[in-house]
């Protein structure tokens, strides 16, 4: 079992924290809420004083940070450098892929970008998927821990390859979403069913996964957000933050993403007529309001 430091004890933190411990794992924790420590602290971990002080001896160091920032700051301010030579660093917070490269080189030991999707529930239920980018050792290395805490581990590449994966998806996760709410508004309009439209669109070319997985109007798919007048899920304010990180990677990398920059104008309008906190599925209700 391994000795681990886990910094960010948050909606995600915790959870995959409280998972690491029940799998028989030496867990030592900070975080700079009172309430995220405690919550460590019930499922058995152990408490440090600061950040660095999660590395003192530890086999392995993870963090789960709200954004670049907060990575940034942590890493390379003691982190670090508190830790044994031969440690592993993981930070699966969601990230600019420049920062993330930038952080793997700025420090001697191995450190991968292992960004996730799943959302609390994955993160609850030990259900996880980690787009890992790094060296092939350290990924085998903390292939077993990353385990405690997912259920599919994907080796995309070296140091940023985790958090390119993560932009790309969610970027096409927010267009497909958008283009499912304007077929149903189509639909709509014409005297079409829900039921109808998903019947037909759900067993044919326009099938997607916002479409049979997270169907934004109510109905079709039982356990969708729009079920339950669009609570999160997942909130629209981290689709905006997703989709302002592809664009940036978009910018740098002289991507054409006229798709994913229209996505970013309208989670934009979304979040600040009130959806930062309701589910990205919500959008669907801005866009009727326009029609
Ligand atoms: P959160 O805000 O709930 O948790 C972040 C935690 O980091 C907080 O408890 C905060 O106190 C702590 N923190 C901030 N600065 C710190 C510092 N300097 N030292 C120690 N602790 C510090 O956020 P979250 O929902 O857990 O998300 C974390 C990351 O996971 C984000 O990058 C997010 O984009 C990503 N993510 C979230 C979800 C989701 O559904 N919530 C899904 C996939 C990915």
């Amino acid at each position: 079992m391994a000795r681990i430091g886990f910094v960010g004890l948050g909606n995600m933190g915790l959870p995959m924290a409280v998972n690491l411990c029940r799998a028989g794992h030496e867990v030592v924790g900070f975080d700079l809420s009172a309430d995220a420590m405690a919550g460590l602290e019930a499922a058995g971990g152990r408490l440090a004083a600061n950040a660095p002080g999660v590395a003192a001896g530890a086999d392995m160091v993870i963090t789960m940070l709200p954004a670049s920032r907060h990575v940034r700051e942590v890493w390379l301010g003691g982190l670090a450098a508190a830790a044994r030579e031969d440690a592993i660093f993981i930070d699966c917070s969601t990230i600019d892929v420049a920062a993330a490269r930038e952080v793997a080189a700025a420090v001697s030991q191995p450190m991968l970008d292992a960004p996730v999707s799943g959302g609390v529930m994955g993160a609850a239920n030990a259900t996880l998927t980690f787009m890992v980018g790094g060296e092939d050792a350290a990924v085998e290395a903390a292939r077993p821990v990353l385990e405690a805490m997912g259920r599919t581990i994907v080796h995309c590449g070296t140091a940023g390859a985790g958090q390119a994966a993560k932009a790309c998806n969610n970027m096409l996760l927010a267009i497909s979403m958008i283009g499912t709410c304007e077929a149903f508004l189509l639909a709509e309009n014409l005297g079409l069913s829900h039921q109808a439209l998903f019947d037909v669109a759900s067993k044919s070319s326009g099938q997607c996964w916002a479409m049979t997985s997270y169907c934004p109007v109510p109905g079709p798919v039982p356990a969708s957000p729009a079920n339950r007048d669009y609570k999160p899920g997942f909130a629209g304010a981290l689709m905006l933050k997703d989709l302002g990180l592809a664009q940036a990677a978009a910018a740098s990398t002289g991507a054409s993403t006229p798709l994913g920059a229209r996505a970013l104008e309208l989670y934009e309008a979304f979040c600040a007529e009130g959806g930062a906190g309701a589910d990205f599925s919500g959008i669907i209700q801005m866009l009727r309001g326009q029609g």
